[in-house]
């Protein structure tokens, strides 16, 4: 039988989504034609005061979100595309804006581009640092701004020259395992 508790969440899913699209249409002033070039010629701050001040501008279902990560270290730059939880939808920009105080926002119609910047490099990279007179291998894997380490290399580092130790203090980048091991292979005296 589908007269359970599930159904009844389901029409209330469904009432949230039609509210939720009622109101971006009419916030957005669907029906008054109001130019894409003229969101678009906005600055960002522009646009964030304007959703500061309009406490009307809220997440709704149909939006989707642009995550963006710039990775300084290496210059590299991740992003994913997701819709707004159900916790989510119905806050302000203001209040989503406040949750993610790491990020920059910026509004288009039905749309949302998060941008922050990380010192780190992007998880796509091993980084080699020396524990001691151990070289280790990091990486950020979680995309966020710490290194965890991956695992400890047979070569030491006292062994190196005083330039290449120098670069493995500041955590030597390399994209592949065979590239670390070529290299220190290298490095260490026969
Ligand atoms: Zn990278």
């Amino acid at each position: 039988m589908e007269r359970t508790p599930l159904r009844a969440l389901r029409y209330l899913l469904v009432l949230v989504c039609v509210a939720g699209l009622g109101a971006f249409l009419y916030e957005t002033g669907f029906g008054r034609a109001t130019p894409f070039s003229q969101w678009t010629r906005k600055s960002t701050d522009e646009r964030l005061s304007a959703a500061k001040t309009n406490t009307a501008d809220t997440v709704t279902t149909d939006m989707q979100f642009e995550w963006v990560c710039f990775y300084r270290r290496c210059g590299h730059t991740t992003s994913r595309r997701k819709s707004p939880t159900l916790e989510e939808v119905g806050m302000t920009l203001t209040q989503f804006q406040n949750r993610h105080k790491e990020y920059h926002l910026e509004v288009f119609p039905g749309f949302m581009r998060m941008d922050r910047a990380l010192a780190q490099c992007c998880p796509a990279h091993l980084v080699v640092f020396h524990q001691g007179d151990i070289l280790c291998v990091y990486q950020n894997t979680e995309g966020e701004n710490t290194l965890s380490l991956q695992w400890a290399l047979s070569y030491s580092y006292s062994a190196l020259s005083p330039e290449t130790q120098k670069l493995v203090q500041k955590g030597m980048l390399f994209d592949s395992r065979e590239a670390i091991a070529q290299f220190f292979q290298a490095s260490q005296p026969s």
